[in-house]
């Protein structure tokens, strides 16, 4: 399949799949790729005029082209010939499952969840497992507010705690590791850990120097402009924006309620701001508003190919009161070994969880990249003019409830009118009221305050659903007779 293809920039780019992890760039030998923001404020490479030589080695490496590698055959080869691995659809291989957070300094503090992906990085260093570290941190560059970097000090390495609902590439990471020898660990979305596998597959000096994956649960990415929108739904100034923050932590409340934390500079002074979940942010998460197409064709929840793999929601009785908690999901010795130890001397709180624990709670992220995943194929297969059709480990499948059916066509809307309208009116003063407008249009009059709609729609697809399935199962009748 990757053959017909020069490079990514006529596959995967055009075709809305690409997801700016920057595996294609670092990796082209001739450096013909360059990774840039786009007019939406996502990553995608650029093909710098002359310089490719369809060598065909981005094509391979990129986590959404068709190919032979996927996150389970790419698991196999790594963890699959351990003593006591498990499978299971959700979380992949996994060799033990826990829960838990960091009691060291301020990592659960200041930690997205309970701190231990900053613990376990942290212990990576001092015990000389690896010689760096390839995290995200802030920047101070206003047009770039996260970016990888590769550090070697626990002070780095605890700058770089919490998440970034923002776009991070790894071309330059890369070409850092193929240009410095060292023991490296990675930590990085299901995406881009799955591109960097199969670089290392191509690549002999990533293979020897990347010894640690560390993975994050994902539901989905965001373009930067979600982070410029929340700062102006706090009355700043998107263009003006200086540094962000996701995740920060208030003791007064749950911890799922954190807040989105601004800083804009401009020349009448510092304005700071925030907004909390509960002020919407987590309705723009759940509605979609600046989603990357790609995650829409992302079968991978919990970083199937990385050594160890951090969430953030446990169900009770694993949240361990208000200040965040983590679920881990386990796939190599060397981790579980640095967990258990860390637990007898205190520096961790680590309790073993039931598989049930962990799917509980993720089963909104289950159904966006299982369900509406499968009816998304189902609907790229039988477009007319689809000039690319995803393959992914779960077959395109129609779902017959109308009702989800909606609530995804919605939420397809909100992504599309978030992302095209910030974009147009970037640099207008009132650009976060002209998209709140455009988000509430969506609304009113495609579903939730329009009953007749909601009504009407529901009986056509109902009605849609039962003549598919009588006429389905007419076939199967008609070939037993
Ligand atoms: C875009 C995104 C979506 C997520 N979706 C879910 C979800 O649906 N369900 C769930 O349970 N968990 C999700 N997570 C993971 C969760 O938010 C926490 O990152 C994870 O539980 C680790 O928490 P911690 O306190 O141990 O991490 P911390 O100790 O705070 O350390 C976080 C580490 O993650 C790295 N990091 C931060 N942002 C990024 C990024 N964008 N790309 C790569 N590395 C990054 C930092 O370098 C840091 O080392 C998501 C994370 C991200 C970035």
């Amino acid at each position: 399949m990757a053959s017909q293809y020069r490079n990514v920039c006529d596959v995967t780019v055009p075709n809305g799949l690409c997801v700016g992890c920057g595996i294609c760039a670092g990796i082209c030998p001739e450096g013909a790729l360059n990774i840039a923001w786009n007019y939406y404020g996502e990553y995608a490479p650029v093909e710098l005029a002359g310089k490719c030589t369809e060598c065909g080695l981005c094509l391979q490496v990129c986590p959404f082209v068709n190919q032979q590698e996927n996150e389970t055959t790419l698991a196999k080869r790594e963890f699959s010939n351990q003593d006591g691995i498990h499978h299971n659809s959700v979380v992949g291989l996994f060799l033990d499952l826990f829960a838990g957070y960091s009691k060291v300094d301020n990592h659960r503090i200041r930690g997205a969840g309970g701190g231990l992906a900053t613990w376990l990085l942290e212990k990576l260093l001092t015990q000389d497992i690896v010689d760096r570290i390839c995290c995200v941190v802030p920047s101070n560059d206003p047009n770039i507010l996260f970016r990888y970097s590769v550090v070697d000090s626990v002070d780095d390495v605890r700058s770089a705690s919490c998440s970034a609902y923002y776009p991070v590439e790894l071309s330059q990471t890369i070409s850092e590791i193929l240009n410095v020898d060292g023991r490296y660990a990675v930590i990085g979305l299901p995406c881009a850990l799955k591109g960097l596998r199969m670089a290392m597959l191509r690549s002999v000096d990533l293979r020897k120097r990347i010894v640690v994956l560390v993975g994050l649960v994902c539901g989905q990415q965001k373009s930067k402009f979600f982070a410029e929108y929340l700062c102006a739904m706090g009355g700043g100034c998107p263009s003006k924006v200086k540094a962000v923050s996701f995740r920060v932590k208030d003791p007064s409340r749950h911890h799922l309620d954190h807040r989105f934390e601004f800083t804009c500079v401009s020349g009448d002074g510092v304005v700071t701001g925030h907004v909390y979940q509960s002020q919407g942010m987590s309705w723009l998460w759940g509605h979609d508003c600046f989603k990357l197409n790609a995650c829409n064709f992302c079968d991978d929840i919990t970083a199937e190919v990385a050594d160890v793999t951090f969430g953030d929601s446990v169900a009770e009785p694993y949240s361990y009161g208000n200040m965040g908690a983590n679920f881990v999901i386990v796939r190599s010795g060397l981790i579980r070994d640095l967990l258990v130890s860390g637990a007898s001397a205190g520096e961790i709180v680590l309790d073993r969880v039931p598989l049930k624990a962990i799917i509980t709670r993720q089963q909104g992220v289950i159904l966006l990249k299982r369900k509406d995943l499968q009816h998304r194929l189902y609907l790229v297969s039988h477009k007319h003019n689809a000039s690319y059709i995803p393959v992914k480990r779960f077959p395109p499948r129609r779902r017959l409830n109308p009702l989800r059916n909606l609530d995804m066509q919605v939420r397809d809307r909100m992504r599309d009118v978030s992302r095209e309208t910030y974009a147009q009116h970037r640099y207008q003063p009132n650009v976060g009221l002209l998209v709140q407008k455009a988000i509430i249009h969506v609304l009113e009059t495609f579903a939730y305050r329009n009953w007749r709609f909601n009504f009407f729609f529901g009986i056509v697809c109902f009605t849609k659903s039962v003549r598919h399935w009588l006429s389905s199962l007419m076939c199967r009748l008609r070939k037993f007779v």
